[in-house]
């Protein structure tokens, strides 16, 4: 799928913004703090519903106004699809498709396949586990719609059983309730950690792959899902941690507390790979999500590179825009500097400046 143009109002610091974007590469530059990462942000809130900066809605909206629009006009497998966005202060978004109206927002998933790498995206190897979750859970929620549904309702599960633990302690009778939030727990919690534990199992080949490719040979990469609790398991470790769950007032046993392994020459690097060992396995999962999108669903999904390239070497940079065939990408930098270096092919070049984007008339083919 590729990206037609994109129309924003009152969006972060545009008031008023219309660009149109080329089937390959399309390059924004312009100095820090001029609007570069919004642009690929309101792309990337058209694919998810969600920001990867925030969570909170308003902070999209321009200051000093109430609401803010994002209309995306896409192409996918030949249908031309628009997606209109209406974000609203204190009341949910509301989005339509091709001028149909969503009866939720998560219906939105699915439509718009966007990847996006940021320098953050580094977080997902060295953060907490938390991370490598929503890592997981973006892309499985991207390819498989149930998925997503089984999520939200496994999160009110938790939520509903670690607010019932706390007030059993005053109320004694609420026990009982217990076993309903339980029974529920396990039919979403079965279906996520099945989903998961396949999702590792298809990614964890094309990210080896991947990883030796651009790291010349040297690095051996793997990935292994780490479920807190076996699926046949869950039932019996539930139950058998139910007084420990009401000492401490929460659920101990679930998918909520799954991690995903990431080890390099068998070493474990969430905890000690080097910085670049990091930045190299962080940029080995996106590109690999990219061939497992392109596989699941035959889509090539928009690539999306926020400030990424300055940060890898040139081995890796070249690397990097080697394996994107066929995909439409837009990156977004500081100068144009390292892609003359580099001998890549630019269709597309827009200057972002203070909240307005011009096209720079003659693209630099070399
Ligand atoms: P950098 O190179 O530093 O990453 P950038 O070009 O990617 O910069 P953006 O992150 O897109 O910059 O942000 C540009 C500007 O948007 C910032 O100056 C910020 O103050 C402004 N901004 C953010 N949110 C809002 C908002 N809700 N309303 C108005 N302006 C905003
Ligand atoms: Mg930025």
């Amino acid at each position: 799928m590729y990206i037609k143009s994109l129309e924003l109002d009152n969006y972060r610091n545009y008031k008023e913004l219309k660009m149109e974007f080329d089937k390959n590469t399309n390059i924004l530059y312009g100095d820090n703090a001029q609007g570069k990462t919004n642009i690929l942000e309101s792309i990337y809130v058209c694919g998810t519903t969600k920001s990867h900066r925030t969570n909170k809605d308003k902070e999209l909206i321009s200051f000093e106004t109430d609401e803010s629009h994002i209309r995306l006009n896409i192409d996918k497998d030949s249908v031309a699809y628009k997606i209109d966005m209406h974000i609203k202060k204190n009341k949910p978004k509301g989005i339509a498709v091709n001028g149909v109206p969503l009866k939720k927002a998560s219906d939105l998933y699915g439509i718009v396949n966007c990847i996006f790498f940021s320098p953050e995206d580094l977080y997902i190897i060295k953060s907490g586990p938390a991370e490598r979750r929503k890592y997981i859970d973006i892309i499985i929620s991207q390819l498989d719609k149930l998925y997503l549904d089984d999520l939200i309702n496994y999160n009110r599960v938790i939520d509903n059983r670690n607010k019932l633990l706390k007030d059993i302690q005053f109320d004694y009778s609420l026990r009982e309730t217990l076993d309903v939030w339980d029974m529920q727990l396990c039919e979403y919690g079965k279906r996520i950690i099945e989903k998961r534990d396949e999702f590792i199992k298809k990614i964890r080949p094309i990210a080896v792959e991947i990883h030796s490719r651009i790291t010349g040979g040297d690095e051996k990469l793997d990935i292994e899902y780490e479920p807190n609790v076996e699926k046949i398991n869950i039932e019996e470790d539930l139950f058998l941690n139910r007084e420990r769950d009401l000492v401490n007032k929460t659920t101990s046993v679930g998918p909520h507390r799954d991690d995903m392994l990431l080890t390099i020459n068998d070493v474990d690097i969430r905890k000690f790979g080097s910085q670049g060992q990091q930045r190299t396995s962080a940029l080995t999962l996106k590109l690999s999500e990219i061939e497992l999108v392109k596989k699941s669903i035959n889509t090539m999904p928009v690539l999306l590179l926020d400030d990424v390239l300055s940060e890898l070497d040139s081995k890796r940079q070249t690397a990097l825009l080697e394996s994107m065939d066929n995909i439409q990408m837009i990156i977004t930098c500081t100068g144009l500097d390292e892609f003359v270096k580099n001998r890549f092919n630019l269709d597309k070049i827009y200057k972002v400046e203070a909240g307005s984007v011009t096209e720079e008339s003659s693209p630099v083919h070399v």
